[in-house]
Formats: C-alpha cells, sequence, structure tokens
C-alpha cells in the first residue's frame, strides 16, 4: 500500500512538470488558459462547485431523459424529486439529497476520493461511464486503461465535448481540471502522461461517475468498496 502511495506521489511529481500532447479537440472544452497538467493529488481541495452547463449527450437520449437517468442512478436508495431543467439552479441542498456523501465531497466541492478506494480503478467491462450527477455521457471503456495510479484512467474522452477543462492553480500546483460541462460536477484532472494515441491521462474520480454496461443491464456493477 505504502508503494502504491509513492507510486501515486511519483506520477503527480512527473506529470506536474510535463506539457504537450493534447486529446482531440472535438471531445472537450476548454476554459481558461493554457496548463501543464498533473497527476489528480490524493489531497482534498477547496473551493465551490464552479458550475457550467451546455452540450448535449451522445446517448440518444433527449436532455431530460439522460437528467432523469443520471439523477435516478445517484439515487438509489435516496427520495425521488423533480428537478429543474436547468441544472445551474439546483442547489447544495437538493446535491446532497441526490448524492451519497462521498459524490457531493468530490463533484460539488471538488473533492478527491482516496487512492485505490474507488470502485472504477480496476473496473474493465464494456461500457460507458457517466456524470452520476447529470447522467451525461463522459467516457467509454474502449479509452480507459490500468495506469495504476490508483484512480480510473482514459486516454480519450467522449466524443462530443462532454467534458471542460480549466485552468486549476489550487494547492500551490497548476493543473487542469476535468468537469462535466453539463452540470459542472468535478471529475478528476487531466496529465500528460498517458498512452497513446492522445498521450494524456484523464484521472477520474469513480465517485463522479456512474457505468452503463454495453447491451444493457445484463452485467452486474462492481461493488463499492
Ligand atoms: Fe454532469
Amino acid at each position: 500500500m505504502v508503494q502504491r502511495f509513492m507510486t501515486a506521489l511519483i506520477c503527480a511529481g512527473l506529470a506536474a512538470a510535463l506539457a504537450g500532447c493534447r486529446p482531440s479537440s472535438q471531445n472537450v472544452h476548454r476554459e481558461g488558459a493554457e496548463t501543464g497538467r498533473s497527476a489528480e493529488s490524493a489531497a482534498p481541495r477547496d473551493g465551490g462547485p464552479g458550475l457550467a452547463f451546455g452540450g448535449g449527450n451522445v446517448s440518444g437520449d433527449s436532455p431530460v431523459q439522460s437528467e432523469e437517468r443520471g439523477m435516478k442512478r445517484a439515487q438509489e436508495d435516496k427520495p425521488a424529486t423533480s428537478m429543474p431543467g436547468d441544472l445551474s439552479k439546483v442547489s447544495d441542498a437538493e446535491w446532497r439529497k441526490r448524492l451519497t456523501a462521498e459524490q457531493f465531497y468530490v463533484t460539488r466541492q471538488k473533492g478527491t476520493e482516496r487512492a485505490f478506494t474507488g470502485k472504477f480503478d480496476k473496473h474493465f467491462e464494456p461500457g460507458t461511464y457517466t456524470c452520476i450527477c447529470c447522467g451525461e455521457t463522459l467516457f467509454v471503456s474502449d479509452a480507459k486503461y490500468n495506469s495504476g495510479c490508483g484512480w480510473p484512467a482514459f486516454h480519450t474522452p467522449a466524443d462530443g465535448g462532454r467534458i471542460t477543462e480549466t485552468e486549476d492553480r489550487s494547492h500551490g500546483m497548476i493543473r487542469t481540471e476535468v468537469t462535466c460541462t453539463r452540470c459542472g460536477a468535478h471529475l478528476g484532472h487531466v496529465f500528460n502522461d498517458g498512452p497513446a494515441p492522445t498521450g494524456v491521462r484523464y484521472c477520474i474520480n469513480s465517485a463522479s461517475l456512474d457505468f452503463q454496461p454495453k447491451g444493457g443491464a445484463s452485467e452486474e456493477k462492481p461493488e463499492e468498496k
């Protein structure tokens, strides 16, 4: 465990010093200045939710259907209540009702789950990863790989610009934060130490994600750790 933690720290340090390769621009909406990229930090982060909205989805659902699906999956043990169509109007109190404590901390308070604890870190079933808050399609399994950093890693986001990249200067580092374009959920960070074809690593918290298995719900979802 100590070795894994040290590996994650080393990855973070190396990635912070790197800059360069970028994924296909059609997949990403970028805000703010260009930044270097570094690995996801295990340290909790300060700051508000930073809501940003826009875009649709690649699942074929309408935005409302996608939102309802995401909310339903995020709230399997939560009471069902109606949500406004404009997700910028969703209050923190409502998000708290919709999400688990860890999901709220990560997605709405820019938190980071502990390395090697997320349910999707070693999950490699075929399917689609969606936003736990709004159901937006974010990544597909074909782009997922085992980076060894302790968090789910993807080399490419899903087509359609469903994620937003923003400069993040918190915690004395210059990093690139990744958020859901539709609802503003914090997802993680993106770094320049990924594999081909993009050379980048989207380091994403499991708590920010839901999973839709390819071909339907016949495959079991991984257990919460
Ligand atoms: Fe979202």
